[in-house]
């Protein structure tokens, strides 16, 4: 009763929607309009934690960056579930520490236990996280993902099609591309191809499963501030009224852009949420180029 009462709380399938951008009809899958606390990318990769028993555990474990989408989902599935929810970070910047926003601040009202240290034990209560969600339990609502656009295809009697999404782990593109009739195309956007196809490489040796990754002509480095990356993001609000994450979506855009030999087939871009990031990234952009563009 009580895992159906949360699960109740997703609004699945996601909407697929058309958008024109840059003169281009794509469709948008909107993983962003999941819920409200719970949505993109993160809600697939921990879907089983909600929708399975999972009775036994009392406490989640994880680790990464002080501004994670992943830590504020975390936050909130520990909430849902009643369970502790302890995160490490190498480092707290001063000034975050006092003047707490965006996900580092949502999730401690989620009542997240901020760590420096984790010490590893074995007892059987505890659930780890990698950082990011980059485990072989994410398959579970990313699969589901698959089917939703399997079945939405159907209905709409498109016989290929082309989704793009841009990667961190590249954990989504993976189990997306594994579990879909379709071509998956992705996008480093943390480190360069080598290091995604590593990320493959440790979910799943067998490369016929993974997915075809594009490139930008020029390199970028995550979480930099570029001009071009803010100037899409503004581009594509404006022209579809929809905000997308400061991230990764800047460097899909363009690399999706650039690439216009997928569009040969219709494409499904994967909106993957991410939007209480923005809280943090877009002061930090507009203090550098406000006054100049
Ligand atoms: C986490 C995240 C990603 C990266 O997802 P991976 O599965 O790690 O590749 C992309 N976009 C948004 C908005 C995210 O929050």
């Amino acid at each position: 009763m009580y895992r159906k009462k949360l699960i109740n709380f997703l609004s699945l399938p996601s909407p697929i929607e058309e958008i024109l951008f840059d003169g281009q009809l794509f469709y948008l899958k909107r993983d962003d309009l999941i819920h409200p606390d719970f949505s993109g990318n993160k809600a697939r990769k921990f879907h089983t934690y909600l929708s399975n028993d999972f009775s036994n555990i009392e406490k989640i474990i994880s680790y990464g960056s002080n501004q994670s989408n992943a830590m504020y989902s975390l936050s909130v599935l520990s909430k849902l579930r009643g369970w502790k929810f302890e995160y490490k970070v190498d480092h707290i910047p001063e000034y975050l520490k006092e003047n707490p926003h965006g996900n580092y601040a949502r999730a401690l009202e989620n009542g997240m236990l901020i760590t420096d240290s984790i010490n590893i034990t074995t007892e059987q209560n505890i659930l780890y996280v990698e950082e990011g969600g980059r485990q072989s339990e994410a398959e579970y609502g990313i699969k589901i993902l698959a089917q939703e656009i399997e079945e939405w295809k159907v209905s709409q009697g498109i016989r290929e099609l082309n989704i793009f999404l841009p990667s961190g782990t590249g954990t989504t593109a993976l189990y997306l591309n594994k579990n879909s009739s379709n071509r998956v195309y992705t996008t480093p956007c943390v480190g360069d191809s080598e290091y995604l196809k590593k990320q493959f490489l440790m979910l799943d040796n067998n490369e016929l499963n993974h997915p075809i990754i594009l490139n930008t002509v020029k390199k970028y480095h995550f979480g930099k501030l570029y001009k071009e990356f803010y100037t899409m993001w503004q581009n594509l609000y404006s022209q579809t009224a929809i905000e997308f994450d400061l991230l990764y979506d800047p460097k899909g855009w363009i690399v999706l852009l650039e690439n216009r030999e997928l569009f040969s087939e219709p494409i499904l871009y994967i909106h993957q949420g991410g939007l209480i990031g923005n809280e943090s990234m877009l002061p930090r952009y507009e203090r550098k180029y406000k006054n100049i563009l």
